[in-house]
């Protein structure tokens, strides 16, 4: 039996916008993930068979190895055409906010959005949700914002029109939120929602191969090479730091989605808690920052406190404005701070 996160009244307010309101956009993240792209393409397709016009509005494209999901080549890129992008949020009855937390998590989207009179609706299992929202339904303890579509759609009544391509996207989001189930995902009632899934039509081990097997040669080969030559441990502060530059990234043909889970690979040392990883962003004109820790070990905390960033627990990011070189340096002395920090979660990266 599923149980389902969302009671009727959690609801109801966007039962009765449906009631009048036509034109949805639904917006998602930078850098967008399977997570992203999967809750937005499932909501999108929902909305679509409840005869709406729906449609995904994304702030930079998605990697290729997304591209496969039903719908995907329907998603409109704010950075290909600002123009439109505005007018479609301008034009917009409600706009659907899923898989972050704060505008800021939506780039130049932001701003059409803040002014936008839409109904602006969250949807999201990010901690500390904004204040912009007319109607918040945030879940941080949720593996994905696409197993909160899926309970969504459930709670509306709506078990029914979730069909093979809805649930495709939904599964795809969990499996990446959670590495193909192997962490936040302790959770037998996100299992009875996978089955249920499984038994809508979809094919979890495809999409495995199709997100998972589906690297180019020099990807690969710039996985080794970040192995070898770019992976530095620090085991007295049971961390790791991963760093590639623009220049690196070139050598190897780097497309969008080529590090995805880079800053995964350190936890697999034996005692690394905390992983790092560092990426020159020549095109945004910064840092991109990833980190990853293990049980209770505040990745975001370790980067709000240092980086101005956020996320979950287990898995952050953020933004450095500066040379790689100034956030490695920024990085160490972080470690160190924490490392005199008096706090019990804190001082066991510490312990040997
Ligand atoms: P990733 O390392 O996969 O890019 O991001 C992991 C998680 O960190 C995301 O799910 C998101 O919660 C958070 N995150 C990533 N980038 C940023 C950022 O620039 N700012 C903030 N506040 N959170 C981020
Ligand atoms: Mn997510």
């Amino acid at each position: 039996m599923i149980e389902n996160v969302f009671s009727g009244s959690d609801v109801s307010e966007f039962r009765i916008w449906m009631g009048w309101a036509d034109r949805y956009v639904i917006l998602t993240h930078m850098g967008p993930d399977g997570d992203a792209i999967g809750s937005s393409l499932a909501l999108c397709h929902y909305l679509k068979s409840k005869g709406k016009e729906a449609v995904v509005l994304v702030p930079d494209s998605a990697p290729d190895f997304l591209s496969w999901l039903p719908g995907a080549s329907d998603i409109k890129v704010f950075a290909d055409d600002p123009d439109a992008s505005e007018a479609l949020v301008y034009k917009a009855d409600v706009l659907c906010c899923l898989d972050f937390n704060v505008v800021g998590r939506i780039g130049k989207v932001a701003a059409s959005f803040l002014y936008s009179k839409a109904k602006k609706f969250l949807l999201d299992h990010h901690p500390y949700p904004g204040a912009n929202y007319d109607v918040t339904l945030s879940h941080p303890e949720a593996s994905s914002t696409s197993e909160l579509v899926f309970h969504f759609i459930c709670a509306l009544g709506d078990f029914s029109l979730i069909n093979t391509e809805i649930a495709q996207c939904i599964y795809t989001g969990i499996m990446t939120d959670t590495g193909a189930l192997s962490y936040n995902s302790n959770n037998s009632n996100l299992f009875n929602v996978v089955a249920s899934l499984l038994e809508k039509g979809v094919d979890k081990d495809s999409i495995y191969r199709r997100v998972y097997n589906n690297y180019s040669e020099s990807r690969l080969r710039l996985q080794g090479f970040v192995l070898c030559d770019k992976m530095e441990v620090f085991p007295e502060m049971s961390t790791a730091l991963i760093t590639l530059t623009d220049k690196e990234l070139q050598r190897f043909n780097y497309k969008k989605g080529d590090t995805e889970g880079f800053v995964n690979m350190p936890l697999q040392i034996n005692g690394v808690l905390l992983s790092a990883f560092f990426r020159e962003d020549k095109e945004l004109g910064i840092i991109k920052l990833s980190f990853r820790s293990v049980g209770n070990v505040p990745c975001n905390r370790f980067s709000s406190d240092f980086f101005n960033g956020g996320g979950h627990q287990n898995a952050a990011g953020g933004e450095f404005r500066g040379t790689l070189s100034e956030a490695v340096k920024r990085f160490k002395k972080g470690l160190q701070e924490w490392s005199r920090s008096n706090e019990d979660c804190i001082k066991q990266l510490f312990v040997k």
